[in-house]
């Protein structure tokens, strides 16, 4: 039996191993998808072991580790190179290969509008802001990208990194004045509106005359954030993040199985 996982801390909450077992089940693949916590002081550590045990055909990697996986990686699909993360890793003859298919998850569900869009607001500016705005600088069509973050150091720098990348994109920081701007697409990938902070909504900017931006939350759980609800209220178009989820899990099976997740 082939072994998958995802490797993360913590890793209770995740989803994935009910999203890629049944998948293996329906389509006769002998393998087993598990949930691997490791405290972060122990990572390097314990990756080190899991690479000479290898007893694993491929594993995702999710938040506080995409990063960190890097050095540990013997290949790297160039697009995750440049976004600096990874949050899948494939094993052939015990060859560790990187990829970063929230890049691709985040794109799919909405690939039939986004070539329309040619402004977006990214809220945020930790790992998910990162492929976010790697996808919507490598779509090459956007005129202005704006970056809004709690710690504007860390939107300064991803601007800079991005900025390295694709220097024929406009990117900015998010300044008070941009309130009155209007935005093609603005995308919550805070984790505000999660637990905690169920209560919160991560831009207060918005207004009427928002009235044609479509609203994207990276958060799944709830189903609708405060974000989302003020889209909503306001009868603007909004998605969650669940689609994303399920884009970037298919794209995992896919390099791990070359195999399609059945409907
Ligand atoms: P992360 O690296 O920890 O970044 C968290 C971001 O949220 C940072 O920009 C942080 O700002 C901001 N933030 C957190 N608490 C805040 C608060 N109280 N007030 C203002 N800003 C706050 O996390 P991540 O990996 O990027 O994930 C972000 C969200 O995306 C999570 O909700 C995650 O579940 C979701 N996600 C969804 C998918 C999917 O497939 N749908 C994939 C990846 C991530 P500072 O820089 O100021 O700390």
């Amino acid at each position: 039996m082939k072994r998958y996982a995802i490797i993360g801390y913590p890793v209770s909450h995740s989803l994935s191993p009910q999203i890629h077992n049944p998948a293996f089940k329906q389509l006769n693949i002998d393998a087993h998808y598990e949930k691997i916590e490791i405290a972060p002081k122990h990572f390097e550590q314990i990756i080190a072991i899991l690479k000479k045990e290898n007893i694993y055909s491929g594993f995702n990697i999710t938040v506080p580790f995409k990063e960190k996986i890097i050095p540990f990686l013997d290949r790297i699909d160039p697009l995750a190179e440049k976004v600096g993360a990874v949050n899948t890793v494939q094993i052939i003859d015990g060859e560790w290969i990187g990829h970063n298919t929230d890049l691709f998850g985040f794109i799919e569900p909405i690939k039939d509008q986004i070539g329309t869009y040619k402004s977006a607001l990214v809220l945020g500016a930790g790992g998910a802001a990162k492929a976010v705005l790697f996808s919507l600088a490598a779509l090459g069509h956007f005129n202005k990208i704006t970056i809004h973050n709690r710690t504007k150091g860390r939107a300064e720098q991803l601007a800079q990194q991005l900025k390295q990348h694709f220097s024929e994109q406009e990117v900015a920081i998010y300044k008070q004045d941009d309130v009155n701007n209007t935005y093609d697409i603005i995308i919550n990938c805070t984790s505000i509106g999660m637990e905690k902070t169920i209560e919160q909504n991560p831009y207060n900017g918005m207004a009427s005359h928002h009235n044609k931006s479509f609203f994207y939350d990276l958060i799944y759980k709830p189903e609708q954030t405060q974000f989302l609800s003020q889209a909503t209220e306001l009868k603007l178009n909004n998605i969650n993040g669940l689609e994303m989820l399920k884009a970037q899990a298919a794209k995992s099976f896919f390099i791990w199985t070359g195999q399609n997740f059945p409907e």
